[in-house]
This record gives structure tokens, C-alpha cells and sequence, in this order.
């Protein structure tokens, strides 16, 4: 259903504590880049000679970070989750944590991560707030998932950090496959597999164009649809409501299994009238859309003590409809280079 302006004009004159786009969408959750860097540099998302990366000064401080989610918490925010980039190699992640846990309004903070440092600091991360983790992993086979990482060393980490977020309790854990033709369609199974003796979330994610992986995520484009039909040779599947969080997936499971499948489908499904979410980069921009070129610059504002509420309601109210992502070009990614810039 398609809402007009004047729907949204009256929707936020409901009062404080609602944030509602231009197309009635309730916007309640925020993912937020903490730092653009990256120990990996997966195929799909980065470079391999990396990017142009951000100066220290031009990165928003925790307090900062935690300054704008205070503002839209009392606009209605409810849900963070952080994001990069790779969060944990910004130092200190957990006094963030501590930091937004403690704001007035929100009720939870989830992690999306590579894992490769999460051992260490798994325990502390949890007892500072977050409670539930997304861990990335795209092969199960040692060589391939350093190929695809173009790391040495990665599924062993990973696996360590996967250990360590069920030792300290994150509820739920969910494992991000980018589907990618011939690089890993092969283990489709093998990752659906996970999810029937232990409770993790596995989801597959159709690979989206930006500039560093057009080739890619044009020849090596895979659906959900012929994933989940690999999974289905396999055994049945049936639907489930899935488990919590804030995002897009459709959720399957095996019979009896603990855990579920999920899909991530924005090339092939296009779930834009379900968004509930804004991004903030790392640089302080406030993104209603992962893609495009709309963007509200807070950072500015914030060091200069402005007002951040006109900025946020006018991000808000120009929120597009839907993302405009085309196979084999970067036209509707506003030139995004990696997603690795605007937290994926
Ligand atoms: N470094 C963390 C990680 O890998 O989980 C957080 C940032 S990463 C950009 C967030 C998510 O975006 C990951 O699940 C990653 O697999 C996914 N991603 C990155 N580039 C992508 C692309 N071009 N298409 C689909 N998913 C992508
Ligand atoms: Fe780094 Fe995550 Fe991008 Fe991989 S997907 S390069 S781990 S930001």
C-alpha cells in the first residue's frame, strides 16, 4: 500500500514516539556503522587493495554515536544494531555499547560481524547489551572461505568466535551466506544443514551490485528461490515465523530441526514496503535508504550543538519508496563502492 505525504503528515502528528515515513512505513530501527575499515575483504563487498578509508576526525566519537540515538529514542527508536564496516576492530566496542544500552527507549542492540575478534570479547559485549549477533560466513571449507575473505586464517576464527557467542548466550545467532554461483552454491546444503541439531539461524543473501563486485554479482548472481530449492532436494522444508529481529528474511525450517532457514531476497523479492530502518555511516550520515545518494549529513550539526530533530524528520520524509538496484550495474546503488561503506 502506497501512502501519501498528507498520510505521513498526519501519522507524526500522532505525537512524539512515532518516526513514520512518507509511505506509512514505521521507522524504529537503526543500524549503525561504527568504523568503514575491515580485517576481510570479502569478493562481494570490498577491494582487495581496500578503500579510501575515513580520517579519525571525521568519524563520529561513541558519544556522539550515542547523542543521535538518543534524539531518535525519543522519536520512537527501539532497535540498534551495529555495524561497519568490521565493528570490532573499532576499539572499544563495549563502552559504546554500554553507552547506548543505557538510552532511554531502546530495548535492543544486536551485532552484525565477521567474528574473527569476537572471542575475546564475546563475554563483555553481552554483558554491556547486546544480545543477539549476526556472524557472516560464506564457506564452510577452510580454503575457500580464506579465498572468498582473502584472509588466511579465516574459517578457524570465525568458528572460534561462533563457539564463543553460544558460550555467553547471544539469542538468537544467525549465520549470513552470500550466495554466490560457482564460489559457494555447492555448500548450499551443508549450511542448511547447521540448522537442524543446533539453534542457528542460517539466511541466504542474494549478492547486490555495487561498483568493486559488478562482474561478480552479475555472472555469479543466485536466487533464494534456486537455493531453497537445493535445500528441498535435501529434505522438506516447511514455513516458520523465524526467529526475532528486525529484518527482511523469510524463515524455513527442517522437520524436528533446532535452528531455521532464512532468505534475503532484494534482487529477486523486493521487500522495500516492510522497511523499518534508517542507517547512520560512520561519518555521521543519516541513510533512509542502503542505497541511492540521499543522505543527511548530522555530523556537522552535532559538533556545532544544532538541533538534530528538523534533520532527522526531513531524512525521514524523503525516504524512497523503494531501492532502484539493477543486476550488472551500479546505477542504482548511488555509486556506492561497497556496501562495507554504509553497514550492509
Ligand atoms: N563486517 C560485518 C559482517 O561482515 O557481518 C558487518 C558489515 S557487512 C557489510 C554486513 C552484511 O552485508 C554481511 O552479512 C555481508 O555478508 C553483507 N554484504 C556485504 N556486501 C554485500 C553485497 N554486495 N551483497 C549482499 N550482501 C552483502
Ligand atoms: Fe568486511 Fe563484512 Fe565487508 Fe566482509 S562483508 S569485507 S567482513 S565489512
Amino acid at each position: 500500500m502506497n501512502y501519501s505525504v498528507r498520510s505521513y503528515r498526519s501519522a507524526s502528528g500522532q505525537g512524539a514516539g512515532a518516526m513514520v515515513d512518507g509511505f506509512g512505513r514505521r521507522i524504529e530501527y537503526l543500524r549503525i556503522s561504527v568504523t568503514d575499515k575491515c580485517n576481510l575483504r570479502c569478493v562481494y563487498c570490498m577491494p582487495e587493495e581496500g578503500l579510501p578509508w575515513l580520517r579519525r576526525a571525521e568519524i563520529l566519537t561513541y558519544e556522539e554515536i550515542t547523542e543521535v540515538v538518543r534524539v531518535m529514542a525519543r522519536k520512537g527508536l527501539r532497535k540498534l544494531r551495529l555495524t561497519g564496516g568490521e565493528p570490532l576492530v573499532r576499539k572499544d566496542l563495549p563502552r559504546l555499547v554500554d553507552q547506548l544500552a543505557a538510552v532511554p527507549g531502546i530495548e535492543n542492540i544486536a551485532l552484525s560481524t565477521n567474528a574473527v575478534l569476537l572471542a575475546p570479547v564475546a563475554r563483555r559485549l553481552r554483558d554491556a547489551g547486546v544480545s543477539r549477533v549476526n556472524i557472516s560466513l560464506d564457506s564452510l571449507r577452510p580454503e575457500r572461505a580464506d579465498t572468498i575473505a582473502r584472509r588466511p586464517g579465516t574459517l578457524a576464527r570465525v568458528l572460534e568466535g561462533l563457539d564463543a557467542a553460544h558460550a555467553v548466550g547471544f539469542d538468537p545467532i544467525k549465520i549470513n551466506v552470500v550466495l554466490m554461483r560457482g564460489e559457494n552454491d555447492d555448500e548450499v546444503a551443508d549450511f542448511a544443514e547447521l540448522s537442524r541439531t543446533r539453534p542457528l539461524h542460517v539466511r541466504f543473501i542474494e549478492v547486490m551490485p555495487t561498483e568493486s563486485n559488478l562482474e561478480l554479482s552479475a555472472s555469479g548472481f543466485l536466487s533464494c528461490d534456486e537455493a531453497l530449492a537445493r535445500v528441498r532436494e535435501v529434505d522438506a522444508l516447511e514455513p516458520v515465523q523465524g526467529p526475532p529481529g528486525n529484518g527482511p528474511a523469510t524463515y524455513f525450517s527442517f522437520p524436528g530441526a533446532q535452528g531455521t532457514i532464512g532468505v534475503i531476497t532484494p534482487m529477486s523479492h523486493n521487500f522495500c514496503d516492510r522497511c523499518n530502518r534508517m542507517r547512520l555511516t560512520a561519518d555521521g550520515q543519516l541513510r533512509p535508504c542502503l542505497f541511492g545518494t540521499i543522505q543527511t549529513p548530522l555530523r556537522d550539526a552535532l559538533r556545532r550543538g544544532d538541533a538534530l530533530e528538523p534533520l532527522i524528520d526531513e531524512t525521514l520524509r524523503i525516504k524512497p519508496e523503494k531501492h532502484l538496484l539493477v543486476q550488472g550495474s551500479s546505477e542504482g546503488s548511488g555509486g556506492l563502492i561497497a556496501l562495507s561503506q554504509t553497514g550492509g
